[in-house]
């Protein structure tokens, strides 16, 4: 099986996964760089996997479906009144076979209301693979559009829990911002000093910096380290107050991003 991000929008990812033959892809917010990715490769679309109701990540569903009748659509139940688009409905807890993989459906409402995630091991892939939408972002988090701070520590949480090499497949390439905020909280990381320099080397050569894995956000994310003595002394500095509780941190750093 073969993984690969379709640069999509300015700085979308549609993540494409194919064994040479049938393909899946995960959130095609445009349909014509997914045809142009298949037609060099000699694919056909099984299946798509929707994360969440936003324009940029369903936009190119329905010209898909038109040039691809028997591809199967699987999007989270829960945010039904935003598509307009045939599909299977999904919820989290659930199991769905696609291209001879199990994909565990993962509640990570927060970002959107209804937001779910998927997680699998592709066979003859070397690891578990994670489609996380706008839920985590390397060395950061989505926006709390539909959820609160409590929803995404608790959709991160979950996130931790995966194996530390799972593949994290983002939906955006917001690594170089995400990665100067997180210094600004701890400037003395070593991991994500290395990781910076690493961001900025492949962005400077025109690379996706994704995906990433679960074990490196656990030492570079600050909205994963919510726990950590000095992620927690950061945010204190910036609310004012003492924070000692991971979810305060988490809405802490939320809004302190927001306004950088
Ligand atoms: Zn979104």
């Amino acid at each position: 099986m073969t993984l690969l991000p379709i640069p999509a929008f300015t700085d979308n990812y549609i993540w494409l996964l194919h064994d040479d033959r049938q393909a899946m892809v995960v959130d095609p917010g445009q349909a014509q760089p997914v045809l142009q990715a298949l037609h060099k490769r000699g694919l056909t679309l099984h299946s798509v996997l929707i994360t969440h109701h936003h324009g940029d990540h369903i936009g190119g569903v329905s010209e898909l479906l038109a040039a691809a009748p028997s591809a199967q659509v699987y999007a989270p139940s829960r945010e039904a009144k935003h598509f307009n688009f045939l599909y299977e409905p999904v919820q989290p807890g659930q199991s769905l076979n696609v291209l001879g993989t199990t994909w565990r459906v993962l509640d990570v409402a927060a970002h959107t209301a209804g937001h779910v995630a998927y997680v699998g091991n592709p066979p003859g892939h070397e690891a578990p693979v994670l489609f996380c939408g706008d839920t985590l972002f390397s060395a950061g988090c989505g926006r709390l559009f539909e959820g609160t701070a409590a929803d995404m520590q608790r959709a991160l949480q979950q996130l931790a829990e995966l194996p530390a090499h799972t593949l994290v497949c983002c939906a955006h390439e917001y690594t170089q911002s995400n990665v100067r905020f997180a210094l600004g909280v701890e400037p003395h990381n070593p991991a994500l000093q290395r990781h910076a320099e690493q961001v900025a080397a492949r962005r400077a050569a025109n690379l996706p910096t994704l995906p990433s894995q679960i074990g490196l956000e656990l030492q570079i994310n600050p909205f994963m380290r919510t726990a950590h003595a000095t992620v927690q002394q950061a945010a204190s500095a910036r609310a004012g107050h003492p924070v000692a509780h991971a979810t305060e941190c988490l809405a802490v750093l939320r809004e302190w991003k927001n306004q950088s």
